[in-house]
């Protein structure tokens, strides 16, 4: 089932949620701290409204004990024989692999590191190579917190569509942006939409040594039906060996996250990257000695 053509990029409402959102707050932030008049109020003013940047944003600290991921000193993996399409991995043991597609964003992504950092639960970044070059400095964040970065196209096309030379440049601008950016090589392939040609699976392995990597999971999480809902869909459809499909330009999809990771952990599922999950499928037989840190509640 892909995650599909209502189109991502160009909506405008995505553009516009985030701001609104951000002016909303910063107003109500203003009404707790000036204490001096309603004269300033921007209710019903017709003027635009300035925003800044968010870099600066951090995470509140979360109450009470988090369950943590295992440290897991593991192999990152190709696959060896025939597939080089997944949608997920047959493994021993309850591993997972959780992804974020479209990203760097300029405030999601680093309050999504936030979270993962304080659960010790390593991600796949899918990342859109034009993203990648205006957020460069997320982009090595990404791999300097120990997370996998990969390639999701340079601007996010249905590439079935494209013709050969296109489809090689959307493929080689985002590996280079990726290695410009972060000094490490991607090595997976999630096309936009999961949609790829038998042929273009075949010229990114054979070229880049890119697997194409689907999903087993999808919370259609880009329509914004809620982090309740998000949460709810990633808990029911997660099992061994799955991999979960997410976007971290969407703040539902952040926000749905501490619940989510929080209870998929506690369930005794260990969030590996996708290239761990893909070695893994080549030595079945590999075990890990971590544990989750908290005592486990029955859900
Ligand atoms: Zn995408």
């Amino acid at each position: 089932v892909p995650h599909l053509p209502t189109f991502e990029f160009f909506d405008p409402m995505k553009r516009l949620f985030p701001t609104l959102a951000l002016a909303l707050f910063s107003m109500s932030l203003g009404s707790c701290t000036a204490d001096k008049s309603a004269g300033t109020s921007a209710a019903g003013s017709a003027a635009p409204v300035k925003t800044t940047r968010n870099d600066g944003y951090r995470t509140p600290p979360v109450r009470g004990p988090v369950p943590r991921n295992p440290d897991m000193n593991l192999p990152s993996g190709r696959p060896k024989g025939p597939t080089i399409t997944y949608s997920r991995v047959n493994v021993q043991g309850k591993y997972i692999a959780i992804t974020f597609d479209d990203g760097p964003h300029a405030s999601n992504t680093p309050r999504l590191l936030d979270i993962l950092r304080a659960r010790n639960v390593k991600a796949t970044f899918f990342v859109v190579g034009k993203n990648v070059n205006l957020y460069p400095r997320i982009a090595k964040q990404i791999v300097q917190e120990g997370h996998e970065i990969s390639n999701h196209s340079y601007s996010h096309p249905l590439l079935t569509k494209l013709g050969d030379a296109q489809y090689h440049d959307q493929i080689k601008r985002t590996h280079d942006a990726i290695v410009q950016a972060t000094g490490v090589t991607p090595r997976l392939l999630r096309p936009p939409y999961g949609a790829l040609t038998q042929r273009q699976r075949e010229w990114a392995f054979s070229e880049y040594g890119y697997p194409t990597i689907l999903w087993s999971v999808d919370p259609f999480d880009w329509k914004r039906p809620g982090s309740g809902a998000i949460t709810s869909r990633i808990l029911s459809g997660t099992t061994q060996g799955g991999i979960i499909l997410a976007h971290d330009i969407h703040a539902q999809t952040v926000e749905a996250m501490p619940a989510t990771l929080d209870t998929l952990l506690r369930r005794g599922y260990k969030f590996v990257t996708v290239s761990q999950l893909l070695a893994m499928q080549q030595n079945a037989a590999t075990q890990t000695t971590g544990t989750v840190e908290t005592v486990p509640v029955t859900e």
